[in-house]
């Protein structure tokens, strides 16, 4: 007799270089002994256009959802809007929110706008004064209302020792000046329904940007999309319903869409913020097949107003 334990598949992802499948916790070694991504290298070291640069190597997860995953190299005179941007673009954006990185006691915003949060002279915002523009949005507004309702019920010596540990500063910072092989830090992208990533600098190396590749932010290796069943069917889901993800349910497949609030449904998507606020990464574009077809909507509700009619003539 015993516990049944339910054991998380072993997370595996490919490596860039040589393509390999490899389990997570077993990457960072591989990249050691990696023979591809020696090649790679040895051939950028010997061509002369190559431009030198210093890159720094970074592990990535989703904090709730370590299954995804990513190891990357950025040089690292690019700064943490760069990685920002970055993070975004492979990860998260859904509708422009808000983003910062914590590194230490040093919180780093991304802000879609700059000025929004920083005046013309480079002055920081004071929350417990500054006045947001009245286009601001309702995120931001409610986010330092609530900070100053939180600072107003502390002893105001307490509040200026608080004021001056929150160090908070823009993102246009070169890596190079925050951070060092070793360091753990994170990154939050939306202050209200948050994706939280957990990053590691593995190392910081030499190397070589090939004189055509304009984007020199490398994806290492990523996680294998996890494999997602239809709580109905036992078939690979293609949809998840944003309320009962909070759960761990709510993975449906497309015949099984109707099991859920239709306009709760969102893709699934090879990310840490896989059902997340309107989140649909790289869904392909019918991922929403029903908006089109009124068979969808000939729902319960109509048959019962017909029975009423009949019911009343
Ligand atoms: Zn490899
Ligand atoms: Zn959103
Ligand atoms: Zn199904
Ligand atoms: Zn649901």
């Amino acid at each position: 007799m015993g516990w049944k334990v339910r054991r998380k598949p072993i997370s595996k992802g490919k490596c860039a270089f040589c393509g390999q499948v490899i389990a997570k916790s077993g990457m960072r070694t591989h990249f050691e002994s990696c023979k591809a991504r020696k090649n790679v290298a040895a051939i950028l070291n010997k061509d002369a256009e190559a431009k030198p640069t210093s890159f720094f190597h970074l592990a990535i997860e989703g904090r709730d959802a370590p299954e995804y995953w990513m190891h990357l190299e950025i040089p690292a005179d690019h700064t943490l809007a760069d990685l920002d941007e970055y993070l975004r673009d492979i990860w998260l954006e859904c509708c422009g929110h808000l983003s910062q990185f914590i590194i230490g006691s040093v919180s780093y915003m991304g802000q879609p706008d700059e000025a929004m949060f920083f005046e013309e002279d480079g002055e920081e915002f004071d929350p417990l004064t500054g006045e947001l523009p009245p286009d601001a949005p309702e995120e931001l507004k409610q986010m330092v209302e609530s900070f100053r309702q939180f600072l107003n019920t502390i002893p105001e010596e307490m509040r200026n020792n608080l004021m001056d540990d929150i160090e908070e500063k823009d993102m246009d910072v070169p890596l190079s000046e925050v951070l060092k092989p070793g360091m753990k830090f994170t990154h939050e992208y939306d202050f209200g329904t948050t994706t939280e990533l957990k990053l590691v600098v593995v190392s910081r190396y030499d190397g070589k940007i090939a004189k055509d590749d304009e984007d020199p932010i490398h994806v290492m290796a990523r996680n294998n999309p996890p494999e997602l069943v239809c709580e109905v069917c036992g078939k690979p889901a293609t949809l998840v319903c944003s309320e009962c993800i909070w759960g761990g349910e709510g993975f449906v497949c497309n015949d099984h869409a109707t099991e859920h609030n239709l306009d709760m449904l969102l893709p699934v998507v090879n990310s840490p913020r896989i059902g997340m606020c309107g989140y649909t990464g790289e869904a392909p574009e019918d991922w929403a097949f029903w908006v089109d077809d009124p068979s969808y909507y000939q729902d319960d509700e109509d048959d019962e107003f017909d029975d009423d009619e009949e019911d009343d003539t």
